[in-house]
């Protein structure tokens, strides 16, 4: 017998059929002797909905009103996943972010799991019941509820598997595994029969929305197997490890992109000790996630100063840039919300000049401008025009030839 914790995307639990197909599921692995924890997104885009009835009410909602808002979403599908599941006579009980023992700080819509209290999931464990484990949601010390941010129920599947010792954590979705790019965007792209979390982590964090970021950190962290799979078929799906040389190919392993890119120019800023620090500070105190940056060479001790951000805080992060700007004596502020990013993945990439090269080359062909590049020892990002990113990712897969099988 093992302990098992299995996670249902929002369109996997989208309507009543769904759901009773995930019942199923879930059935047939408590059948084999396992004792199951499964972890639940919010029905198909509800999550969406609300954040959209919130902005109807008002323009900027209160961030703890909003919180418990979005954390509903998660409690409809659980709830109605434990009635299924009973109904086919499975004992099942729905339990909560914050009953599940789920304990964050109080940074809301993207709160961090400070601790797993996992009494209560463990005694339902223990009186025979599936424990479903609304997702994405925690609970404060001072018992208010928040969000994990988006996509955030597979970091509450990871670190419940963590902190219950899980064998498994298996992440059921709507695709078969991890591919080499967004199949939606890339037809071509091949699924992965394996990926090391370093790789996943930098897929994840730059764009590739099929595993949240921090829930690939916390299963590399805790050394939890996170398996990838589809919620329709029973084909095998990717498996998320830590395995060594293995994972050292002279190769990319895969493609990234993101939509979600804005970009901010501050125009004629003196160069001089300590401005850096006096744009970047205030950003990071309004919480602003600030991405890539890039300074120029100074001419006569003038500079710009190009960084990126997310759209959603592209507004916050301007009203923020404004004031700074008339104090540095910076000339002006510029921004450009239609960007996008493309990247290239790869622990075989490691000091190997190549890569770099293939895909300017690769992007320069399809006439895409690149606006700025980052790297970090895995991976290669080139900001581009939001427009081009599809031709982008499709340009880069044949480039690096992902669609052959290795
Ligand atoms: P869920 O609701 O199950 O959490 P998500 O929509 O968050 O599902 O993530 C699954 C989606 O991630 C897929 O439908 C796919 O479009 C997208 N995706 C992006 N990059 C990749 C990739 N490299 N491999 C697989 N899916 C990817
Ligand atoms: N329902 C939340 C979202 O849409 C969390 C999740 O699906 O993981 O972001
Ligand atoms: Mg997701």
């Amino acid at each position: 017998m093992a302990l098992i914790v299995q996670k249902y995307g929002g369109t996997s639990v989208a309507d009543a059929d769904k759901i009773k197909n995930v019942a199923r599921r879930i059935a047939a692995t408590k059948d084999k002797g396992n004792e199951v924890v499964v972890v639940v997104s919010a029905m198909g885009d509800n999550t969406d909905k609300l954040l959209k009835l919130a902005y109807q009410v008002t323009k900027r909602p209160d961030d703890r009103e909003l919180d418990l808002l979005l954390s509903t979403g998660e409690v409809v599908s659980s709830t109605l996943l434990a009635m299924a599941l009973e109904e086919m006579g499975y004992e099942a009980i729905s339990l909560t972010g914050g009953q599940a023992g789920i304990r964050t700080d109080a940074a809301y819509s993207q709160a961090r799991i400070q601790r797993i209290d996992p009494e209560r999931v463990v005694s339902e464990l223990d009186k025979g019941n599936i424990v479903i484990v609304a997702g994405f949601q925690g609970i404060t010390e001072g018992m208010d509820i928040t969000t994990l941010g988006r996509g955030g129920s597979d970091t509450t599947a990871v670190a419940l598997a963590a902190s219950l010792a899980a064998e498994v954590c298996q992440i059921y979705t709507d695709v078969e595994g991890v591919y080499t790019a967004d199949p939606k965007l890339a037809p071509e792209a091949k699924k992965l029969d394996e990926i090391s979390y370093e790789e996943m982590l930098e897929m994840a964090s730059y764009g590739a929305k099929v595993m949240h970021p921090r829930a690939v950190e916390l299963g590399e962290l805790f050394h939890i197997s996170i398996l990838v799979a589809s919620s329709f078929t029973d084909n095998p799906g990717t498996l998320i490890h830590g395995g060594g040389s293995m994972e050292v190919r002279n190769k990319v392993r895969g493609i990234a992109h993101d939509l979600d890119v804005a970009k901010i120019t501050v125009v004629g800023v003196p160069d001089r000790p300590g401005i850096a620090a006096a744009i970047f500070v205030p950003l990071a105190k309004a919480n602003i996630n600030v991405d890539t940056i890039v300074q120029n060479a100074s001419i006569n001790n003038i500079t710009d100063l190009t960084f990126t951000v997310a759209k959603s805080q592209l507004d916050k992060a301007m009203a923020v840039v404004g004031p700074i700007c008339q104090s540095i004596g910076a000339r002006e502020y510029v921004s450009d919300a239609k960007m996008g990013k493309v990247s290239i993945i790869g622990t075989g990439m490691q000091n190997n000049p190549g890569f770099a090269a293939r895909m300017f080359s690769a992007l320069s062909e399809q006439g895409i401008n690149i606006q700025l590049i980052s790297t970090s020892e895995i991976r290669i990002t080139c900001i581009i025009d939001e427009a081009r990113v599809k031709d982008a990712v499709q340009a880069l897969h044949r480039a690096f030839e992902l669609e052959i099988e290795e």
